[in-house]
């Protein structure tokens, strides 16, 4: 399997975990299998919620805004991706992030607003960052791992103020680009956490655990910590893109998030070919921000090839 397929995996299996999971947010464990007790049998995009099927969310639409400014500028314009997310946000996504909605309406600069919120709020470690790392992931996974995880922790600080959250995407960019290198990210999380800021690093390596469980979890999975942490778990208790992604969504609570983070990693891991094709076709992207543009498979799957061969320009 050649790096391509990878990326590709990586960018349309986040979109297809986001959509997937979106219909079960809030709900119950156990709710998703309730629903498809046998996977393979068809029909898990469902729609529901107020989301079409296979409609993505606010996760893989500020993933593109991040994709298209990191290919339109030709690298990191945190100013860019900020202004981005602000016409996103101002043009009434039907979903976004209690933190990233307070950041974003503030009005201050882009270097100003996420700590202005952590300052008055003290709560800033949700998942927000977390579930958009896809693309700067396999975007940046060629300069190697500390360029990947910088890159990641500056993304994750144009909206979250709480370093926690920076350490956290950091690590989700640094196992996309072990996967995309062929290699299973797994065994690679004791060098991986070693490279994680000190401060951070004991939080993670419970939550990153062979051992850990959700259950163990100490807050909801909307926080940076559990969401990763399922994410990882889900990957290491099955075998398949299908299964880690059911499996994702059956922890309930944030599911179209962690079902994002999981697609993201499980996509890197086993591939494009690896993603049901049934799951793929209803696939599609609205995105707020960018005029009346309905992304579809074609486009995340030019996007995917651009961001691993860099190829500048608007799409
Ligand atoms: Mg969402």
């Amino acid at each position: 399997m050649d790096r391509l397929e990878r990326a590709a995996g990586a960018v349309v299996g986040s979109a297809v975990g986001d959509a997937l999971g979106a219909p079960f947010e809030f709900g119950p464990a156990g709710a998703f299998s309730a629903r498809f007790p046998a996977p393979g049998a068809g029909g898990e995009m469902c729609g529901g919620g107020g989301w079409e099927a296979g409609e993505a969310t606010d996760d893989t639409q500020m993933a593109v805004h991040v994709a298209e400014s990191l290919l339109e500028r030709g690298g990191l314009d945190l100013p860019d991706v900020f202004a981005r997310f602000r016409r996103w946000a101002a043009d009434d996504p039907k979903d976004i992030g209690l933190q990233t909605e307070d950041v974003l309406s503030r009005g201050l600069p882009w270097d100003q607003a996420a700590d202005a919120h952590h300052r008055s709020s003290h709560r800033a470690a949700g998942n927000g960052a977390l579930m958009r790392a896809t693309p700067s992931a396999v975007y940046f996974a060629h300069d190697g791992r500390p360029a990947t995880m910088e890159a990641g922790r500056r993304l994750a600080a144009l909206t979250h103020g709480d370093p926690a959250a920076w350490e956290g995407t950091a690590i989700f960019h640094e196992l996309v680009r072990v996967a995309l290198d062929g290699a299973d990210p797994l065994p690679a999380l004791p060098e991986i956490l070693a490279a994680v800021h000190p401060e951070h690093r004991e939080r993670y390596a419970v939550v990153l655990d062979p051992h850990w469980h959700p259950d163990q979890a100490t807050e909801f999975n909307g926080a940076v910590w559990p969401c990763l942490g399922s994410a990882v778990w889900a990957l290491r208790t099955t075998s398949t893109f299908e299964d880690a992604l059911r499996t994702a969504i059956d922890l309930g609570g944030d599911t179209d998030t962690v079902a994002a983070v999981t697609g993201g990693l499980a996509g890197a891991l086993y591939g494009l070919g690896a993603i049901p094709s049934r799951w793929m076709e209803p696939l599609h992207v609205p995105l707020p921000g960018s005029g009346a543009r309905v992304l579809r498979l074609p486009h995340l799957l030019d996007l995917a090839r651009r961001l691993v061969e860099r190829v500048p320009g608007p799409g």
